[in-house]
């Protein structure tokens, strides 16, 4: 059982100033909105967490990236098999 009651706390947190493109380095910010939020452009996210069996990296490495619309054209340009579908 929660026993609880109201009350105003102030906690820091984490706000965030900008997301920017890891290929290019531009940033990924469309707009900000006049009470203080972003909003963002079309991007690609990909985080992966590395376990005991990759040959490259190291067991528990955790990568996270952020590619911009314009870059991950010109990534999957390059892709023997392209990830578009068609709708
Ligand atoms: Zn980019």
């Amino acid at each position: 059982m929660i026993i609880s009651h109201k009350e105003i706390v102030k906690r820091e947190e984490s706000v965030v100033d900008d997301v920017v493109c890891n290929c290019c380095g531009n940033s990924l910010i469309h707009k900000k909105t006049s009470d203080g939020h972003i909003i963002c452009k079309e991007y690609i996210r990909i985080e992966k967490l590395f376990g005991y069996y990759a040959e490259v990296f190291e067991d528990g490495e955790r990568h996270t990236v952020h590619i911009c619309e314009e870059c991950y054209a010109k990534w999957i340009a390059t892709f023997k098999h392209s990830p578009k579908q068609i709708r």
